[in-house]
């Protein structure tokens, strides 16, 4: 899909183009303002674009789209429910609404630990068991996506490792895909398995789980102008981690060793451009591309 909007003058979604992959959790990163809310509306068909379209679980979303919003569970604003009416009392409701068989509701209370707190007033809660109610309620018709904006907005640390763990057991139990906002790294850097970057209605970049990784772990990154050849050369000189990545190489394990990675580069006649110890803190690499700090 392709898709912009645009407010007056103002482009508030800029011919983003990204595709979910089916059982995967995706996660839209971007600071405030940077366009995550409108994307979300358009995906649910609430707002219209004004260039392009989208398609959800691979039907275009369009006025009077209707059937495939059944599969999709959605999560928007921040939770609101029934204060006076206990956590069950909540879900049966929205259950008779959806028109969900009446074990929805026990699913969706076992689904998001919410046994304990079952019976209790959805106004005395916690913000984290109010994200819960609000998550089971999402949850009752068994979608098969859930969109969730800013779901961790709000809680406290504790809160945000639960809301981890239960998204991630509704993709490895249910097998539900998930394509969440959020403007925290850290909140998504251990769940999503792939994070899309967006600022200013763009996207930056896309990055999955293993790239992740290697950006948190130090290595050394080192320009040249034969990469697939310098890694072989490397590698039997004893770096035994070596990754090629869009056009440079990546030496682990290897930060007390610069000048001998040089050495055997130069030695084989490579041209060496770049030598950098790498080791950027994942958050402050988030803010620098958004542009949030020098
Ligand atoms: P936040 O985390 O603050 O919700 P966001 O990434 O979700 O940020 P959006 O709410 O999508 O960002 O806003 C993107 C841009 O579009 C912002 O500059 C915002 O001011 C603008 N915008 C959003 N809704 C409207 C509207 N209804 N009319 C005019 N401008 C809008």
């Amino acid at each position: 899909m392709e898709v912009s909007k645009r407010y007056g003058g103002a482009l508030a979604v800029d011919a983003l183009d990204l595709d979910v992959r089916r059982g995967e959790i995706y996660a839209f990163l971007g600071k405030n303002g940077a366009g995550k809310t409108t994307t979300i509306r358009m995906l649910l068909g609430l707002i219209r674009p004004t260039g392009g379209h989208v398609e959800v679980l691979g039907k275009r979303v369009g006025p009077g789209t209707t059937d495939v919003f059944a599969r999709v569970g959605y999560l928007v604003e921040t939770a609101t429910a029934y204060p006076n009416l206990t956590v069950r009392e909540n879900l049966d409701i929205q259950r008779r609404l959806m028109g969900a068989p009446r074990a929805a509701v026990a699913e969706a209370i076992e689904l998001m630990r919410l046994g304990e707190n079952a019976d209790r007033r959805a106004g005395v809660l916690s913000l984290g068991y109010k994200q819960r109610l609000a998550l089971a309620r999402a949850l009752l018709h068994r979608p098969e996506l859930l969109i969730l904006d800013e779901p961790a907005n709000g809680l406290d640390p504790a809160g945000i490792v639960e809301i981890r763990e239960l998204l991630r057991s509704l993709t490895s139990e249910r097998g539900v895909t998930v394509f969440m906002s959020s403007h925290i790294l850290a909140e998504v850097a251990h769940l999503a398995d792939r994070i899309g970057i967006v600022d200013k209605g763009r996207l930056l970049e896309e990055i999955d789980r293993a790239e992740l990784r290697a950006r948190e772990r130090g290595h050394v990154r080192v320009g040249v102008s034969d990469p697939e050849r310098a890694a072989g050369i490397l590698a039997d000189a004893g770096f035994a981690h070596v990754e090629l990545a869009d056009g440079h190489l990546r030496v682990f394990d290897a930060e007390e060793r610069v000048s001998e990675i040089a050495r055997v580069i130069v030695g084989a006649g490579i041209a060496l451009t770049e030598l950098a110890p790498a080791h950027e803190d994942l958050e402050s690499y988030f803010l620098r591309v958004t542009g949030g700090v020098e």
